[in-house]
């Protein structure tokens, strides 16, 4: 294999999945990183004379030089999270280190920061427009951040924190992967069974039949299940067997704690690291270095956020669990005065279909996948001009699931591209749902004979899979997260930025990078949308109004309990990371912000936050309240619909217009808070998204 022929280093329009294998990555990475460190050095050498200094020959390069690094080790980390397995494992792992080796070379030029610190200072300064400042100024800030300032000593163990924190949360995700793999139950007693909806049946023998019980049916069993979301959690709503729900609840929340995949030690150990990594940067804690990045101006304001809308919650959530022991105590259930953490999913669900006389079930079959998709692509054409058509086979794919798609403007011109991972696959693929970008806006990155690169995104979810030839129907929730996902998407794909540092989500705050995504969501329960987005599976007749406001009086349905679980992660994470030495496990901190944060308390042995990914292999560390603090701005962005004419075409897409040209094309080139007052006309308030939830505002 030469360099030549290695699809890792081939840069057409797009990478060629198809074609990477796990031996391409180790060859590609050494060649890249090379001709990488040359360009860099080459810079370096050139920016000695003032003169010579401006956009052009200083922050395009650098651009130039991530953009390379990114395009092939992002398709390597892409890879890592659609199409996982051994070889790519090793081959990662064996290159990750030179990877963070040469981002810290970069990040930590000194001859750079300087160039970039008299650029600030210089003439030219006043020549740049406000976007081309705003990421100079990011580039300085993130250069200290990243430890330029250090020096001997202080800059080597720096720079060994970075190299053995990106390890750890590498090996964090794959033991929860690991983990999750490792555990399965199969019933093969019908009674096992009872209660749960055909479509878990199905997937179940599916998985059993996979796993090696080949004369596995729907009917008959076995049934695997498995600590895989789209399997768990129906068991848990809809199982009447409280011992089969405790057994499977008791692993789900000690996922990878123990054994081979314990994550235990690696969350101590990632803590560690991070206090110090901040310590020698100046900070008091990583929560200080974390917000030092972040939309919100500091770390009490945010738990200022995360305490108010506790507080507004916790009144919802004993009710709530007091109407489940009334119910289930009607009912004659034994467990009705000793409801235990197994028993709230399943209850829950009576009640709901009791309450709302509906079940998330009875909605699945109304929401085909290509229906729900159709319904989308009209909504994003509805609401912000935009048309997109399937362009399958136009793309190299890594797994025969995925879908490809352009995106067009109204004048026909293409804007962007993307693609859709759609259903789960426990075997190779990372749970939850993400976007990430594949290629970015870029007018100096523009392919020869065109004036802009145009952005390519990836939309990966974990949806049900088809059965047999059916459609795949999707639950509530899985149309929900697929709303979600495209709404990160539009931002990435529907930005008129031109300069790639600070084009779609790049440069945004990450506690503002939510915006785009939940907001989305609200309009899942859109009269006309929810028309639009279904049709059942076998009479096409879209959902009908009974059940759609059914479903509508049902969004608030345990809207308390929700938020707090979201608030005990968000201020557990915060108290992780403050700095402050409580003298107990993380576990125990956790546990104590729930005595303060749940009406019903977890297991003692409890260990969520083992599986937490978020934090300890994500970009969330003391950032994870950046969910409700980004779900104000979203609900409040929604209410500017709500008040200026839900339903009224021309006034949606005039506020859609101004919503485009705002949130969705400025990315990262304004500051946020500018960017939501531009869309809005005022700062945001925590009124709509308490009305939406039905709880009570404070105020
Ligand atoms: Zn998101």
């Amino acid at each position: 294999m030469t360099n030549e022929s290695n699809p890792l280093l081939i840069r057409g329009e797009l990478p060629l999945f198809d074609a990477i294998s796990p031996d391409h990555v180790g060859p590609a990475m050494e060649a890249l990183l090379a001709t990488q460190l040359a360009a860099l050095e080459d810079l370096e050498a050139s920016l000695g004379a003032d003169e010579a200094l401006s956009w052009e020959t200083l922050v395009e390069p650098l651009e130039r030089i991530g953009d390379a690094l990114s395009a092939t080790w992002g398709s390597v980390g892409h890879l890592m999270g659609v199409k996982n397995g051994e070889e790519l494992r090793a081959a990662f792992e064996a290159t990750q280190p030179e990877v963070v080796t040469f981002g810290l070379r970069v990040a930590q030029s000194r001859p750079i920061f300087e160039a970039l610190a008299r650029l600030a200072a210089g003439r030219h300064w006043e020549a740049l427009d406000a976007a081309q400042q705003r990421i100079v100024s990011s580039l300085l800030r993130d250069a200290r951040h990243s430890g330029v300032g250090l020096d001997g000593p202080d800059r080597e163990r720096f720079n060994e924190i970075a190299g053995e924190l990106a390890e750890v949360s590498v090996q964090f995700s794959n033991n929860v992967l690991d983990a999750t793999r490792a555990y399965a139950l199969t019933l093969e007693d019908p009674a096992d069974v009872e209660g749960l909806p055909e479509s878990w049946r199905a997937g179940a023998a599916q998985a059993a039949a996979e796993a090696g019980a080949e004369s596995a049916t729907a009917e008959r069993g076995p049934w695997r299940v498995t600590l895989d979301l789209p399997s768990y959690q129906p068991f848990m709503e809809h199982s009447p067997q409280r011992t089969l729900r405790e057994k499977l609840y008791r692993a789900y929340v000690t996922r990878a704690s123990d054994g081979e995949h314990d994550n235990g030690p690696l969350i101590t150990r990632i803590l560690q690291l991070r206090a110090e990594q901040a310590r020698l940067l100046g900070f008091a804690s990583y929560a200080e270095l974390s917000i030092d990045v972040k939309m919100a101006p500091d770390i009490d304001r945010a738990l200022g956020l995360l305490y108010e809308l506790r507080t507004a919650s916790l009144e919802a959530a004993r009710a709530d669990l007091e109407d489940l022991r009334v119910f289930a105590d009607e009912r004659n259930a034994a467990e009705a005065n000793d409801i235990a953490l197994w028993d709230v999913p399943f209850w829950s669900e009576r009640l709901r279909e009791h309450r709302y006389a509906y079940s998330e079930e009875e909605l699945r079959p109304y929401f085909p996948f290509p229906v729900v998709l159709d319904g989308l692509f009209a909504l994003a054409e509805r609401l912000f001009g935009v048309h997109i058509a399937p362009a399958d086979g136009e793309a190299p794919i890594w797994h025969e699931d995925v879908r490809f798609f352009r995106v067009t403007d109204t004048a026909d011109e293409p804007v962007a591209a993307f693609y859709l991972d759609p259903y789960t696959r426990p075997a190779e693929k990372r749970g939850g749902a993400w976007m990430d970008e594949c290629v970015g806006r870029s007018r100096s990155l523009a392919p020869a004979g065109q004036s802009l690169r145009l952005p390519v995104a990836h939309l990966v979810c974990n949806q049900t899979r088809p059965i047999g030839d059916a459609p795949a129907l999707m639950s509530f929730n899985e149309v929900l997260t697929l709303f979600h996902e495209f709404g990160h998407g539009l931002q990435h794909m529907l930005t008129r930025v031109d300069y790639g540092l600070a084009a779609g989500i790049r440069n945004i705050e990450w506690d503002a990078v939510e915006l785009p995504s939940q907001f989305m969501e609200n309009w899942c329960y859109e009269r006309d949308v929810l028309t639009t987005i279904s049709a059942h599976v076998e009479t096409g007749q879209p959902l009908p109004d009974p059940l759609y406001e059914k479903l509508t009086r049902a969004r608030t349905y345990r809207a308390g309990s929700d938020m707090l679980r979201q608030i005990l992660f968000g201020l557990t994470d915060l108290m992780l990371h403050d700095g402050s030495d409580r003298g107990e496990s993380p576990h125990q901190t956790q546990r104590s912000v729930a005595e303060e944060t749940l009406v019903l308390q977890p297991l003692a042995e409890d260990r969520m936050l083992c599986s937490f990914g978020h934090i300890f292999a994500g970009g969330y560390a003391a950032g994870y309240y950046s969910y409700k603090w980004a779900e104000v701005l979203s609900a409040d962005a929604f209410a500017a619909f709500e008040e200026e004419g839900l339903g009224d075409q021309a006034k949606e897409r005039e506020v859609g217009a101004r919503y485009r040209d705002t949130v969705l094309a400025l990315g990262g080139s304004r500051d946020p808070m500018d960017v939501y007052v531009a869309f809005r006309g005022r700062e945001p308030s925590t009124d709509a998204l308490l009305r939406h939830a039905g709880l009570q505002s404070l105020s």
